[in-house]
């Protein structure tokens, strides 16, 4: 089947208007709601009147504008590295990262489940490139203790936070496990900062892992209400980056706007706790809700929760259902899953309020009754 993507004419908290529908949105990751934010609107804004819509040229020719600057510093002192740096997208800090750390003669092991840019970045590093089941710490000490020996360097590669499925793989023993190995550990966690750990610092944060020598990789449109990427990590290896990494030197810089967006989003998710409040209130909701209505949830252990339904054809025929009942909730499909788990992919935000969780769950209800996917 061929892929659309639906027009958006309007956006307001929780609630988007599709064809003059105002819909319940459950498909943003836009958790804590920043991208409307009046203080990050406000701060793009100001930017912009500032220092102009765009950046003009790439950093390392152009020079850094102090929004730049000033986010980069900013982040590493949040996710508590020695230095960061930016790209213009979070997949671009993929491919730059990684392709800057491994080459041919190196080795590069990932979770199955990792990101297209991940799985793209681990290919064209031209390393000999592996996966490991999802979130199996076990195998990959097998595949590092039988393989490592062999490459000059080897890059373990994991989420920290995994997009469609919504789990969170077993952090500690993976960063052990490479380490023991000398291997580098990226850590993708594009969905984990600003929503897990006590602070919002992420999956690290969330686990109680120490950050030294892990590579953090992020992306500033998530919870951060923006657009753009960056890699916090050992000074060294950020400058070995910003020396090498292809899709950093060869693209224009972060437009000023979206820097100053995330910069002000990363100082509105430390000094309003309430916002993660808000949305692990919402979570517990909903995960309450769907395991009540007796739907196989992927995963509730977050606010991405996929419900299961596997056949294509099915999954696709239950988002137009509930679209027609007021929901916008995205069927997902392979390649962008494995084959035969296809599912209904949900997430929530801290805009969403009970009022339309509510309206949210009966949807649910009335689509699913009646389907081969309720137990009870
Ligand atoms: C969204 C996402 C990215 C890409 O980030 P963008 O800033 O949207 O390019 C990378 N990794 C993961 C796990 C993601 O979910």
């Amino acid at each position: 089947m061929r892929r659309v993507s639906s027009r958006v004419e309007a956006v307001d908290g929780g609630r988007v208007r599709m064809g003059g529908r105002w819909l319940i949105s459950l498909s943003s990751n836009n958790y804590l709601g920043l991208t409307q934010h009046p203080r990050v609107i406000a701060a793009a804004q100001e930017s912009i009147a500032r220092y102009g819509t765009g950046s003009g040229s790439a950093r390392l020719i152009g020079g850094n504008l102090p929004p730049h600057e000033e986010l980069e510093q900013e982040l590493a002192r949040f996710k508590q590295a020695e230095d960061c740096l930016l790209f213009s997208t979070g997949y671009m800090a993929n491919l730059g990262v990684v392709t800057a750390l491994v080459g041919p003669g190196d080795l590069v092991i990932g979770d199955r489940l990792n990101h297209a840019s991940l799985i793209d970045a681990c290919r064209l590093s031209g390393a000999a490139f592996r996966v490991y089941p999802h979130g199996d710490a076990r195998r990959l000490e097998e595949a590092l203790r039988r393989r490592r020996g062999h490459y000059r360097r080897t890059l373990v590669v994991t989420e920290g936070v995994f997009s469609m499925d919504g789990d969170l793989p077993p952090l500690r023993e993976i960063a052990e496990t490479a380490r023991r190995h000398d291997a580098w550990l990226l850590l993708d966690d594009a969905h984990g900062t600003g929503v897990f750990g006590p602070g919002g610092r992420g999956s690290l944060e969330h686990f109680g892992i120490r950050p030294e020598g892990i590579l953090q990789m992020g992306t500033l449109s998530k919870a951060l209400g923006s657009l753009g990427g960056y890699l916090a990590g050992p000074r060294v290896v950020v400058e070995l980056l910003r020396n090498r990494a292809r899709s950093f030197i060869y693209t224009t810089a972060l437009p000023p706007g979206c820097a100053a967006a995330a910069l002000e989003g990363l100082r509105v998710l430390q000094s309003e706790p309430d916002l993660r409040r808000r949305l692990w209130e919402n979570v517990r909701i909903w995960t309450a809700g769907l395991r009540g209505l007796g739907l196989d949830l992927i995963s509730d252990a977050g606010p991405i929760v996929p419900v299961r339904v596997g056949s294509n054809r099915e999954t696709m025929a239950l988002a137009q259902a509930l679209e027609e009942a007021g929901l916008y909730a995205p069927g997902i499909r392979p390649p962008t899953v494995p084959e035969g788990s296809a599912r209904i992919r949900t997430s929530l935000t801290a805009l969403h309020t009970e009022q339309e969780m509510g309206q949210a769950l009966e949807a649910f209800r009335k689509v699913f009754s009646g389907s081969t996917l309720v137990s009870r």
